[in-house]
């Protein structure tokens, strides 16, 4: 009996941990040619179950980055070779690198103090030194809506499948005729870098308003901080998994989630998704299928008139791309599209010589359809939809240490600047 109880508290405590990814490999590879680049799409279309991209095989002698777990190294290296494809293991244990970022977490927020808010003072645990989970992000938005009741205003825009809330920040000295730019976060849960940086331009509109007066005078400003509120919270819980993508609603089979960033009506379904539940692409039953998605598009619905800019941040790769993605023809005002962005990275780049590739999505990352970008662009008719892939280049991927969250918002706050000063003039 004793030993019954044993073993039952053991598989417990086996199951209450987040899953581990101890001997999983990132490797970089090359494909060199036509024939061995298929193999690669091929892969990432069908086996996404298990070989995860964390980039996307763009074309011919461009690298992309696979995760491949231990059980399936011998294979996935054989085929590389067979198809003399360039490679190097680019993470040797993806496990160390997650207990290594386990540093960069917050601590839990306390149980609040009875204390009085002190007027022009929010009260929040958010610093930006570290990576911050739901609670805390959404103790930020509370604190910072009620210490400035003048410029903001939170709403919800809905609930998620689990029932998170999802809030939305408008950011506004009133009045009405105002351009708007809409800005997400969050949509893939492990690029937890995304929640970290529109957390940062919410501070920075709201408590640096004084600095800059003129970027919310003029504009009103839509943000969603967290899109994806369940799949983040699975990447911090001890239960959970850092490296999860999608959202946690179920499917008919076993596997979980639906990639929200592939769920989105316009050409929905046309390439560069899977239609495998397992897989880390995985487009939905149909389109807006996911609570999540609808939840958004109904927020930029509402705002779409007065709305020039969409704004949806993700990581990695340091990319500013633009519609389309699923088709590699342009957009007729694509060259509008470019300009602003080129624009916008020249200050980016300037900070400290962060590089970022401009063009669009299709074009430098390949075909992804059911996209928000395209949608708001297609479907939304917002002109200027960009998708910011912030850094870094893989070295850390999506585990970026936290020390480099600072760097990153303040350059790409310089880029966002340029945007918006054009906003005031369209
Ligand atoms: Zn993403």
């Amino acid at each position: 009996m004793r030993l019954l109880f044993a073993l039952a508290f053991f598989i417990a405590s086996a199951l209450a941990t987040q899953r581990r990814y101890d001997g999983y490999q990132v490797y970089q590879v090359k494909a060199k040619d036509r024939v061995s680049f298929d193999v690669l799409v091929k892969l990432y279309n069908e086996r996404s179950d298990v070989y995860d991209f964390w980039t996307e095989p763009r074309y011919v002698d461009f690298t992309t980055d696979v995760m491949v777990p231990p059980a399936f190294t011998k294979t996935f290296v054989d085929v590389l070779e067979a198809f003399n494809m360039e490679y190097h293991i680019k993470i040797d244990d993806v496990q160390q690198e997650i207990e290594l970022s386990r540093l960069d977490i917050a601590p839990p927020l306390a149980p609040k103090k009875a204390l009085q808010r002190s007027p022009g003072t929010p009260r929040y645990s958010l610093d930006w030194t570290s990576y911050s989970d739901l609670p805390a992000i959404y103790e930020f938005v509370n604190e910072i809506a009620a210490t400035y009741p003048n410029l903001v205003t939170v709403t919800s825009t809905g609930q998620s499948y689990l029932g998170n809330d999802m809030p939305i920040l408008k950011i506004s000295t009133g009045g009405s005729g105002k351009n708007a730019i809409f800005a997400e976060g969050g949509i893939h849960a492990r690029e937890w870098i995304s929640p970290a940086f529109v957390t940062w331009l919410i501070r920075e509109l709201v408590e640096n308003y004084a600095a800059h007066p003129q970027y919310v005078d003029n504009i009103d400003w839509y943000i969603m901080p967290v899109l994806n509120p369940d799949g983040y919270t699975y990447t911090f819980s001890p239960t959970g998994d850092r490296l999860w993508r999608k959202n946690r609603a179920p499917n008919s089979g076993v596997c979980v989630g639906t990639d929200l960033n592939r769920n989105f009506d316009y050409y929905w379904n046309t390439g560069g998704s899977t239609s495998i539940e397992c897989g880390e692409t995985y487009h939905g039953g149909a389109a807006f299928s996911q609570v999540e998605a609808r939840n958004v598009r109904d927020a930029m619905l509402s705002v779409a008139n007065q709305t020039k800019v969409y704004f949806s941040f993700h990581s990695y790769g340091q990319y500013w791309l633009t519609p389309w993605g699923y088709t590699s023809a342009l957009p007729d005002d694509y060259q509008d599209l470019y300009d602003l962005a080129q624009s916008a990275v020249d200050k980016l780049t300037a900070v400290e010589g962060t590089p970022y590739t401009i063009g669009t999505s299709t074009n430098l990352l390949g075909l992804a359809s059911g996209c928000s970008d395209d949608w708001a662009k297609g479907g939304a008719g917002i002109k200027y939809s960009y998708t910011v892939e912030m850094r870094d280049t893989g070295r850390f991927g999506f585990q970026l240490p936290a020390d480099q969250i600072l760097a990153n918002n303040l350059e790409v706050w310089e880029g966002v600047k340029v945007v918006a000063e054009a906003v005031m003039l369209m």
